[in-house]
């Protein structure tokens, strides 16, 4: 799949082997009181005054990989920008922030319902020193940043629901082959069949909206075709609703222990929440294929 990106060649030349070897990037937009509303956020960036950097301050939120990275690409408002209180989103700056950045510390680290094995953590500036080479693109040019990757990264999540929608029926199909009640394999009990065959179902059409909107990615991106916004909401949508709902299946096949961590697909169902949350909820999603929609008409 083909990766944006929005360094320049210096930037590219500095952080890309770095990204090559043993160093995690994490990505903050979020704050505590901007999610869906990024454009809320209050997370503020100063020019120094002999203009050799900029001073961070603000909290951000949500940050997945966040303890674990050593490079974040995060967002601030520019308060010198001539944007910046014109428009809701004005001055909004991509900067690449390293861990080892003065006046950078890594906050509280959440407790979550799933995804536990990634980190996800609050960030927390103060007075963080980053340089004016570390500016993406220009300052208050960060909104479109933030938004194209988000309508990269769906096809991602959309291919983590995926997965744990195909996780989740293997170990049904394969426990419902394994498990007898009433001298056949549950397999054989009519309501249990349908249940596999819906989730069968699911995931595949599931798994062929991901290849679908990956594909108009990258005939966007090489062969000058349509944005992929809408093909990659409907594929997150379609994926992360299937993670759900067949993961909640999955657990109901394996009856009482589907509900204990003897098995996985406790954790497939806890996992799953997380896909129609993250990278813009569903409600979002649906935002933006109505919009698209609109345009046919
Ligand atoms: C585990 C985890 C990892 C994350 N990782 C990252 C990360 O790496 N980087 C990052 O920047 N962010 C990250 N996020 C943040 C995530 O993208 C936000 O949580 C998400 O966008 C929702 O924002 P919110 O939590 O503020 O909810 P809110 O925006 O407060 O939304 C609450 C509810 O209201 C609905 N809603 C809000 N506005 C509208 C509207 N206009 N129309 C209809 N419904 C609406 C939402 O759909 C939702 O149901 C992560 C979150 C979690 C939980």
């Amino acid at each position: 799949m083909t990766i944006t990106l929005h360094g320049n060649e210096q930037q590219k030349a500095k952080y890309l082997p770095m990204l090559a070897s043993d160093k995690l990037g994490a990505y903050s937009l979020s704050e505590a009181g901007a999610g869906t509303d990024a454009a809320a956020m209050s997370c503020k960036a100063k020019l120094s005054e002999d203009g050799t950097h900029y001073l961070l301050t603000g909290e951000k939120m949500w940050v997945t990989n966040g303890v674990s990275a050593d490079i974040y690409v995060l967002f601030a408002k520019d308060v010198d920008h001539p944007d910046y209180g014109v428009k809701k989103h004005g001055g909004t700056t991509a900067f690449i922030v390293e861990k080892t950045f003065e006046g950078f510390t890594v906050g509280k680290k959440e407790d979550k319902l799933g995804i536990r094995s990634s980190d996800t953590c609050t960030l927390v500036l103060e007075n963080c020193k980053v340089p004016v080479e570390n500016v993406l693109k220009a300052p208050g040019k960060g909104f479109p940043i933030a938004m194209n990757a988000l309508d990269n990264s769906r096809i991602g999540i959309a291919a983590q629901g995926l997965g744990i929608a195909q996780g989740a029926y293997e170990s049904a199909l394969k426990y419902a082959h394994e498990r007898e009640a009433f001298g056949v394999p549950i397999a054989r009990h009519q309501m249990i069949t349908s249940y596999l065959a819906d989730m069968a179902t699911q995931v595949e059409a599931a798994r062929l909206m991901v290849y679908k909107a990956a594909w108009t990615k990258e005939q966007h991106y090489h062969h000058n075709g349509h944005r992929h916004s809408k093909e990659a909401s409907m594929a997150k949508l379609f994926a992360g609703d299937t993670a759900m709902w067949v993961s909640e299946r999955a657990v109901q096949v394996l009856g009482g222990y589907g509900y204990t961590t003897d098995f996985p697909v406790e954790r497939f169902f806890r996992d799953a929440k997380i896909t129609q949350i993250y990278e813009g909820t569903q409600e979002v999603q649906k935002l933006v294929i109505a919009r698209a929609i609109s345009k046919d008409v």
